[in-house]
């Protein structure tokens, strides 16, 4: 990890629309490269906003910790009673 996942968990949930966020997995090093890759749960009518949720997502994480490759894996809003989860691998 190279990133604390409370840290992104933190970022990714106070845009407007996410529901929530769990899966989050990060690597390399922070400051010179690192990569990002997480569910986010959304609350959207459509693709389109799901979209703009998730790209006001990644502008928070490449503002706090660029240079940074991001990789979300939207999920609808059914998935909430999902259990949260820090951990990487399996859903
Ligand atoms: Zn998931």
């Amino acid at each position: 990890m190279a990133i604390a996942p409370e840290a992104i968990h933190a970022i990714a949930t106070s845009v407007p629309g996410v529901i929530n966020c769990h899966d989050i997995a990060s690597r390399g090093v922070l400051g010179r490269q690192v990569f990002i890759e997480m569910h986010l749960i959304v609350d959207a009518p459509d693709v389109e906003t799901a979209h703009h949720i998730t790209e006001e997502v990644e502008s928070r994480l490449e503002e706090r910790f660029r240079p940074v490759r991001i990789l979300i894996h939207v999920e609808p809003p059914a998935y909430k009673s999902e259990q949260i989860s820090f951990e990487t691998g399996a859903k």
